[in-house]
């Protein structure tokens, strides 16, 4: 192929359109920069298409009484472990802005009659930082910046996947993308950015799992970062629960509180009421309604309501059934009004005067949308049994970044779920407040550079690229195949329960495909599935890869892991990097937060410096 592929140049290339793309974009605008977002689809992704019972965010606290600060909404987050001091006091810093700019821009959070934004409790939260839109807050989140984005005039290129990153004496320069209208003409619809500051907002490692609860459209992109020298941390830190699956869906909150039925069935038919048979009728019953408030899981919990998630796992993956949950009948043991359950469940219910007949009946007078959302997806839960299995939710981990957001590789940046900001437990909400902080951090460090000219020519990428893809190899392994297998792999040994052995089996497995890359079947005019495919593989690399370190060290987590190491003391990050015969992990303490001085004329002094030059 010659050198006539597009060629696009631009002072700062966003890539993603989900909360964080969108919140980069505007804020590079408002301060002056040449934007240009890319992404695959306007609409894809995790913020335009997902939500749950009461979809969270966590901010600091902004009414009544509340006692809370920035020191102790920071050192609440850092408390979760696996965190660094100054991402925390950041988060904590912009939190309120981040917030407060969504309600400018027209997000419906509730407020008292006065203006007060209320809020609730959250997991792993002392305080009530919490706050909803209701079960779509990031898609009112995203819907409302990308208004706000395209009206302020940001520049977007739609259908375009971006699969390599243009690296020149030591810093990202620009991308090569995938036009994926024009992919099966000839020269694969390569597309060049040249840029002088790329932002990855590609969102979580969706790709990595089959059982998942990220929507279809979200794959994600670590691996073009990784395998330009970037490091990432903590990838080993997912986040994992009960969803369903074919419409994937969190089965939180009053899914659980109304006490379906748990039902397996094997592949002859028989059901099983696998949780009364394995923890007793009334335990059962009361561990199902502990799940609505403790959904994801947890190890601290395996001997409490995660238990539910460990036998689901045990009947899908020992025992080869299937798993439903059935709102038709009562699991076996309930007695009319809810008598058989233990005291707080029942006063729940009977307070909620939600102690109908049936489950359906209870989660009818509970929580009728959450009826109507499965029915307005296809899904009759008064007729039909809804399968579910324990799903990846969120990847806690990604790249990582400084307190301005900007990766190991100089020009690179990574906000929202791409960047690995987030240890061990954060508080639930804490990613949609990063969507926003991560924006504010990486836009304002961007307007404070030089502006360049974009004067290198990633040529040379671009024809070197489209070589490697003229000369794939017809007749091999369908990438679809492989990809699918590695997928489910994870799901089986990398997930919330880890076993070592398979884990180590995984990642040479994993690596062994990577050195025989060429050998893969494009589908014919699809080059972007084959560079996705093998970013998924870049990236699970990476990840069983921290996962081991990780389980080695006996580094505490949410993931239950077999056999297991002696937990060390103190807050510890995992880095990863791809190398240029593997990967490799090692550990290190997280920095402590940062005690700034808060003098006013000294902060001010230093404000102005900052501001003049960077
Ligand atoms: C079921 C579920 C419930 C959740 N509930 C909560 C909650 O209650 N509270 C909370 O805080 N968080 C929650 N989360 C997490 C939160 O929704 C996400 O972390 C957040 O929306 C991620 O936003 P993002 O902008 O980083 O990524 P996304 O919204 O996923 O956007 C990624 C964008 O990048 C694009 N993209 C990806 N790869 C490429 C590529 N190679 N080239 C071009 N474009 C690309 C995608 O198309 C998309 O536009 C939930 C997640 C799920 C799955």
């Amino acid at each position: 192929m010659g050198s006539g592929h597009q060629v696009h140049q631009t002072q700062a290339c966003v890539v993603g359109s989900g909360c964080a793309g969108w919140a980069t974009a505007l804020r590079l605008k408002q301060l002056g920069v040449d934007v240009l977002l890319v992404t695959q689809a306007l609409r894809d992704g995790t913020s335009h298409n997902t939500g749950s019972d009461k979809q969270t965010y966590y901010k600091l606290s902004l009414a009544g009484f509340e006692n809370d600060s920035v020191g102790e909404m920071a050192r609440d987050l850092y408390r979760g472990g696996g965190m660094d001091g100054e991402i925390a006091l950041c988060m904590a810093a912009g939190s309120a802005r981040g917030f407060l700019n969504l309600c400018e821009l027209g997000v419906p959070f509730p407020t008292d009659a006065y203006g007060q934004y209320a809020g609730y409790q959250t997991d792993h939260d002392q305080r009530r930082r919490a706050t909803s839109a209701g079960p779509l807050t990031s898609q009112y989140m995203a819907r409302a910046l990308e208004k706000a984005g395209l009206a302020s005039g940001v520049r977007v290129l739609e259908h375009l996947c971006a699969v390599e990153l243009i690296v020149h004496e030591g810093r990202v320069c620009g991308l090569i993308a995938v036009d994926t209208d024009r992919q099966s003409e000839d020269g694969h619809g390569l597309v060049e950015i040249r840029a002088d500051q790329v932002v990855l907002a590609t969102g979580g490692a969706a790709y990595c799992y089959r059982d998942s609860v990220y929507p279809e459209s979200q794959s994600g992109m670590l691996g073009l970062a990784l395998q330009a020298g970037a490091v990432a941390a903590n990838l080993h830190q997912w986040q994992y629960g009960l969803a369903s699956l074919g419409f994937r869906w969190n089965v939180s909150g009053s899914y659980q509180q109304v006490i379906p039925r748990y039902v397996s069935v094997d592949a002859e038919g028989n059901a099983f009421e696998f949780l009364a048979d394995a923890l007793g009728e009334q335990r059962a019953m009361d561990m199902t309604f502990l799940k609505g408030y403790e959904w994801p899981f947890d190890a601290a919990k395996a001997k409490g309501s995660s238990q539910v998630d460990l036998l689901v796992h045990r009947e899908m993956h020992e025992k080869g059934r299937t798993v439903y949950l059935d709102y038709r009948h009562n699991p076996r043991g309930w007695k009319p009004g809810g008598e058989a359950l233990s005291d707080v469940p029942r006063q729940y219910l009977v307070s909620s005067g939600s102690v109908q007949d049936t489950p359906i009946d209870r989660l009818l007078h509970m929580n009728a949308p959450a009826v109507a959302l499965y029915r307005d997806n296809g899904i009759d839960l008064a007729a039909q049994l809804l399968p579910i299995a324990v799903c990846a939710q969120h990847l806690n981990g990604g790249l990582m970044v400084d307190a301005d957001w900007q990766t190991t590789l100089p020009g690179l940046y990574a906000v929202g779920e791409c960047a690995g900001t987030f240890g061990v437990r954060r508080p639930g909400g804490s990613a949609l407040n990063a969507t926003q902080v991560g924006a504010q951090r990486a836009a304002e460090h961007i307007a404070r550079q030089p502006k360049g000219e974009q004067a290198y020519s990633g040529d040379a990428a671009v024809r070197a690229l489209a070589g490697m893809l003229d000369a794939l190899t017809e007749g091999g392994r369908p990438i679809g195949d492989v990809a699918a297998h590695f997928r489910a792999a994870m799901s089986r040994h990398a997930a919330f329960l880890r076993d070592v052995e398979g884990m180590r089996a995984l990642k040479n497995e994993l690596a062994q495909m990577l050195r025989e890359v060429n050998q893969w079947t494009c589908p014919t005019g699809r080059p972007a599935a084959w560079l996705t495919a093998r970013d998924q593989m870049r990236t699970q690399l990476a990840c069983v890869d921290a996962m081991l370190l990780a389980a080695q060290q006996g580094l505490p987590g949410t993931a239950m892991v077999y056999p297991r190491a002696a937990v060390p003391d103190g807050n510890h990050i995992v880095q990863t990097q791809l190398a240029v015969d593997g990967v490799v992990s090692t550990m290190r303490e997280a920095t402590p937060i940062p005690e700034s001085d808060l003098w006013f004329e000294n902060v001010w002094r230093q404000w102005r410096e900052r501001n003049k030059q960077d």
